[in-house]
């Protein structure tokens, strides 16, 4: 368990994060103006007058949007609302042009109910984490302060393009349900299999850095064992996971300070700083803002029926924790290897490219993909978009294709590992053609001929008498020095396997 030392007593860290994924389709949550928002697109040509609240338009509910929530839902293992509602949730701010955004009330369920996904918790074993909702609503448009000494611009490209708010859950009624997100890794691990499961159902591309995901983290500490929860501050807008993992930390080290000096935390609204990594009070729970939720008159009921949903779940593809759970089942990978090889869904594919289903293949290409590829991110498209480079001086860009012939070749015995660990680095070097090609060329062929082993063999008995002796009075540690000298002396070319027979054999 993740623990913050106290003067006098450990801390537990409660995490409640609020994600905002911004969701994939054609045209906004309430209008026809194009959604497909992003920096290229010069400012204000995909708003229409819906977007910027001119009088007497009226909003209508993208279908498609609605099939995008359900699918997420879906995906968390969330019942789905067979009806909700829309609300106005009012602010001013000059992103905002309606005076209010559309959302789905606080007190009623919204499209998506109580779900979860499943991460894997700080002890290395699966954990559960709940989620309370996830709702649809619109996102704001852009100020842009930079642009002009004097003044302020607005872009309203993004105003209405449709955010999911997807709401972790916290069971304060009963104390024993640890499903909640407890160190600042858990909610790295969280957000991230979010994130896979948005990108594994065409949801959100779900890209902090570009925006498309960002969340609000709610911390507060109390002492280890303690069965309430203390008071949380909430710390708004974090796009890194990084930052967030810091928030958080220094958060509950913060609130820790407090609490030990006598006092009382405060329900504040935090601002987070990236240059220092420190938060600091934005506005205090006095200055909350009431937003004066109310139905929304100009939209109508939503209604989904079980043939909707039903439609839906025969479209959705294997999600990142059934991908986990058939690696682990049908091809023997450890728990770690399963975990890393689903870290993205452009990683699995790859994976699952590689093994072509062939589960002999399994285990050498995860071994291949963790420990060799995964360090060399410059020939490894993990997308697998680019087969080949033309440029001669670029990377060889490896391919699951040539990860499956080179574990291929090793277990039908025509290379040996070391040979194939010197064909990948020919490629790391930039070494073009199959695996085959490349072994040829490099006359790399695995000796499996007995009679060759066999008097490279006796050649190494003969000249190393007195390590014979050393071995059959009981050191038999010295195998891997006999096993070393006949592979130099046959240039790394025999199997290792019948080397390692054949020696045992001759020196029993
Ligand atoms: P609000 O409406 O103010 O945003 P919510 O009740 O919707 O508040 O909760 C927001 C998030 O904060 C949820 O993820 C919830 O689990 C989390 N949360 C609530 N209480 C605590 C607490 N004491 N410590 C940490 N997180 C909390
Ligand atoms: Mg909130």
């Amino acid at each position: 368990m993740f623990t913050i030392k106290g003067k006098t007593t450990d801390w537990e860290v409660v995490i409640g994060l609020e994600t905002h994924i911004e969701v994939l389709s054609n045209s906004k949550i309430f209008s026809g103006a194009s959604a497909d928002y992003n920096p290229t697109v010069a400012p204000n040509t995909q708003a229409c007058m819906i977007d910027v609240a001119m009088p007497g338009m009226l909003p209508v509910l993208n279908k498609y949007c609605v099939e995008q929530a359900i699918k997420f839902g879906l995906g968390i293992n969330a019942e789905i609302s067979r009806h909700s509602k829309f609300a106005r949730k009012q602010y001013f701010y000059p992103d905002l042009p309606q005076g209010y955004q559309i959302s789905q009330p606080a007190e009623e369920p919204p499209v998506v109910g109580r779900g979860w996904v499943e991460i894997m918790g700080d002890d290395g074993n699966p954990k559960k984490i709940f989620i309370e909702r996830a709702h649809m609503e619109q996102d704001a448009a852009k100020n842009k302060h930079d642009m002009h000494p004097t003044k302020s611009f607005v872009d309203y490209n993004r105003c209405g393009v449709m955010l999911l708010e997807i709401v972790t859950f916290l069971d304060t009624k009963n104390p024993e349900n640890n499903s909640y997100i407890t160190s600042p890794d858990e909610a790295e691990r969280y957000l991230r299999e979010i994130r896979e499961i948005a990108r594994a159902l065409g949801v959100s591309k779900a890209n902090m850095e570009e925006g498309s995901m960002r969340a609000d983290v709610n911390v507060s500490v109390r002492p280890v064992g303690s069965k309430t929860f203390g008071t949380r501050t909430e710390t708004k807008n974090m796009v890194s996971f990084k930052f967030i993992k810091n928030a958080i930390e220094y958060e509950a080290r913060r609130q820790i300070e407090i609490l030990e000096n006598g006092g009382t935390v405060t329900q504040d609204t935090m601002r987070y700083h990236q240059d220092d990594g420190t938060t600091s009070v934005e506005r205090s729970k006095e200055d909350a803002l009431d937003y004066r939720y109310f139905p929304d008159p100009d939209l109508l009921e939503l209604e989904i029926s079980d043939e909707d949903i039903e439609r839906i779940r025969k479209t959705m593809p294997e999600l990142p924790a059934a991908t986990r759970a058939r690696y682990i089942n049908e091809y023997g990978l450890s728990e770690y290897d399963a975990n890393r090889l689903t870290e993205t869904t452009d990683i699995s594919h790859w994976y699952d490219d590689a093994v072509d289903g062939k589960t002999s293949r399994a285990k050498p290409v995860a071994n291949w993909m963790i420990s060799e590829l995964f360090a060399h991110p410059e020939n490894f498209d993990i997308t697998n978009e680019i087969k080949e480079n033309t440029d001669p001086d670029a990377p060889r860009i490896i391919t699951p294709e040539n990860i499956a012939e080179l574990v291929d070749m090793i277990s039908a015995n025509e290379i040996n590992g070391k040979q194939a660990k010197e064909i990948f680095i020919k490629m790391l070097d930039g070494e073009r053609g199959t695996i085959h090609e490349i072994a040829d060329k490099y006359g790399m062929k695995q000796i499996t001929d007995t009679g060759a082993i066999e008097s490279a063999v006796d050649e190494v008995i003969k000249n190393n008498p007195s390590q014979v002796e050393q071995y059959k009075s009981g050191k038999v540690g010295l195998l891997g020095f006999f096993v070393g000298n006949v592979m130099k002396a046959t240039h790394g070319q025999a199997n290792p396997a019948m080397v390692s027979d054949l020696l045992k054999q001759k020196l029993a």
